[in-house]
Parts: C-alpha cells; structure tokens; sequence
C-alpha cells in the first residue's frame, strides 16, 4: 500500500469489556469488565490524540459501553473535538433517560444489535426479553429522532428470519440496517457461522433489499461480497478496495491494547497504549504489517492466484482468519464461488486502471 497516507479515520473503541449480556455469537467472549480497564483520565487523554492524530469517528463500543459509568464524559470529549460520534448498543439499558443523553450529547448514530425474531434474538444472546428491549429501545430512538440504525449479525442461527427482522424493522421505524456476518472469533462456534452453501443466497437477499431502498437504507458489512458479479453489483459497481485495519481502521481495547481492527484476534495486538503512546504505536513503521506490507506472498490459496488481490487483499482480515487461519485466504468470496462456476467477473474501467496502478513489481513465484 505505498503511496497511501496512514491515519486513524474510525476507531472502534471497547471502552469496556463489561457486558450485561453472554451472546452466543460475541467476537470477543466479552463478560466482565477487564481488571485494569483505563482511567477517565486516561481515556480522556487518548481521545485528545486521536484528535491530533486526525481521527474522524470514534464508535464507542464493548461490551456494553452504556456499562461504563463515564460514558457521556467521553461523548463530551469526542464532541469538543468535532469528531462524529457513534455508539453501538445491545440497547437493553436504553430508556427514555439515556435517549435524551443521547440527543443532548449529540450522537451520529446510535447502532442497535438486533438479531432475529424474540426466540431467535433471546436465544443467541442468551438473555430472556432481550429482543423486547432491543425493540423499545429503537421505538424510543425513533420517536426522539436520534439517528439510529439496525446492526444484525448474520449467521445460520438466523439466516431463515431475515424477512422477519427486516419487517420488525419497518414496523419500528428503523431507516437504516447494518448486516455483517458472524465470524468464528470469540465465543461463536464455527459450526453456526453461514455455510459456504447459503452464502450465494444471502447475498442474492442483500441485492433484493438494495434495491428496495426507499423504506430501509441497507449498509453491508465489510466480510460480505467482493468482485465477482454480485460482489461488485453489492457495492454499486465500486470496486472494493480491502480491509483497511491499521492504515484507515483502528482497534482499542478497554486497557489500552491497539489493534488495527477491535474484532481481530488477540495475535493482531500490536501494544499497549500504556507501554508506549498511540502516535508512537501508530507511526512505527514496522506494525500492521499484515495490511501496511501486505504482498502477494501474505496470501495463500485461491487468493493467491486472484487478480484481484491487489485491490482486495483478501477480504475483511478478520473473517478470513476466523475461517481458513491466514490473513488473506478467505472462502466468504463471491467472486471464488462464481469463478468455480465459470461466471465472468464484472470489470469496469476504474478497476483496470486500478489494478494496473497497483500491480506487483513480479508476479507470483510459487503457489501457496
Ligand atoms: S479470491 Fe481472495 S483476493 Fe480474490 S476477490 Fe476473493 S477474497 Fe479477494
Ligand atoms: S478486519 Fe474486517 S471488519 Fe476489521 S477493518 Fe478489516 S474488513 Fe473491516
């Protein structure tokens, strides 16, 4: 990635591992509160260097973030600083009280977990009127006019209701729905994650909703799609250009560890604001280095061979390890699938001009 300026734009922020829930399905096996988890003081202070450090967006997540006691006096912080500021729920705490904090403190997005219908919601996260909750929670949001968006985590737990939560959607007034796909990291068994055989049809249901858009806006997640036909007809014809972990995305735990995504596996901790600063973290030349350095050689498998990979490099980081153990071999590809299928990928004149602006100095040596 030469040639491309490295700043933290949006931080996801764990600024507590407490977590009033155990979902099936959590990334991070959150639970408890870490036991040195940082001071006000101190968050206060890193949100001051995010500033300097260009920040955009900080998403205050967990955990449940709404657990941390200094919750607003970090929005606050965030706020002064004019970075947008978004938060991400599993809205079981949100009251009419917490909506007007919300309102008052100027939130960007309020982001509401939202997993299935009541037994499915429940049962994945493993909380009894959970998905009752959750619902009141956007109902309240909705009635405040506080931005807030659906974040659904697809999985085969509850591939079968989408229809059913996107109707619960409408019915509540959501505009906005965050889809992504559960990964196997954390808690979440592998067996549950979406079989490779449902994901053509998931995504077939994303593009039937993209096209509905007057009644809820869809947002995809990162770890859906990539070229291909469908890959690329998901992002509107865009080219994807990756994960962007440590060169636009930064991760922070609730004691300081940095990653360049928070939902990495812990093996992706490239310190600990405590034993050096963020700026310090962020600027050393040698960290990230499965994204910044990220070569043809990172790749393994069929992305090794695809001429996509120097725009794409693999895919969400995450997903990919979460399913084949490398950082850039990632089954979760459309354009895999229709390729084995003998489906001719959509190329368009900004991804030849693109892929011949970052093509390799030698091609591949040898096949991993
Ligand atoms: S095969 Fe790998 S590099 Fe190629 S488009 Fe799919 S995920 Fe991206
Ligand atoms: S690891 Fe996945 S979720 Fe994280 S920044 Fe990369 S693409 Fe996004």
């Amino acid at each position: 990635m030469t040639g491309y300026k490295f700043y933290p734009q949006s931080v996801v922020w764990e600024i507590t591992f407490a977590c009033n829930m155990r979902c099936l399905h959590c990334g991070t096996s959150a639970g408890k509160a870490r036991p040195d988890e940082l001071t006000t003081a101190e968050a206060l202070a890193l949100i001051d260097e995010l500033a300097a450090l260009e920040c955009e967006v900080i998403n205050l997540s967990g955990g449940e973030p709404l657990l941390r006691k200094d919750w607003r006096q970090l929005a606050e912080r965030i706020k002064h600083h004019n970075m947008y500021l978004h938060i991400i729920s599993n809205g079981y705490l949100v009251d009419d009280e917490i909506v007007a904090d919300f309102k008052r403190l100027q939130f960007d997005n309020v982001g509401i977990s939202f997993d299935g219908t009541q037994k499915t919601h429940d049962y994945i996260r493993r909380t009894p009127g959970s998905h009752d909750r959750a619902y009141a929670a956007m109902k309240r949001l909705a009635e405040a006019k506080v931005p807030f968006c659906a974040v659904t985590q697809v999985s085969n737990l509850n591939l079968g209701e989408i229809d059913d939560i996107r109707r619960e959607l409408l019915e509540v007034g959501c505009k906005s729905w965050r889809i992504q796909m559960t990964t196997a990291t954390g808690r979440m068994p592998k067996d549950l994650t979406l079989t490779l055989d449902n994901y053509p049809s998931f995504i077939d249901k994303l593009l039937a909703y993209g096209k509905d858009e007057s009644q809820i806006q869809i947002d995809v997640g990162e770890n859906i799609g990539y070229f291909g036909c469908k890959g690329t007809e998901l992002v509107g014809g865009q080219p994807y250009l990756g994960c962007f972990a440590g060169t636009r995305v930064l991760g922070i735990e609730s004691d300081g560890k940095i990653k360049g995504c928070l939902s990495m596996p812990e093996e992706f901790v490239e310190g600990n604001i405590r034993d050096s600063s963020l700026t310090a973290i962020w600027n050393d030349p040698d960290k990230f280095a499965y994204n910044r350095k990220f070569t043809r050689e990172t790749a393994r498998g069929e992305c090794y061979d695809c001429q996509f990979l120097p725009l794409c490099r693999g895919g969400c980081a995450t997903t990919s390890v979460g399913a084949s153990g490398h950082r850039a071999d990632n089954p979760y590809c459309i354009y895999r699938i229709e390729r084995r299928q003998g489906i001719e990928p959509t190329i368009t004149p900004l991804m030849e001009k693109l892929l011949d602006q970052f093509k390799e100095p030698a091609g591949p040596t040898e096949k991993r």
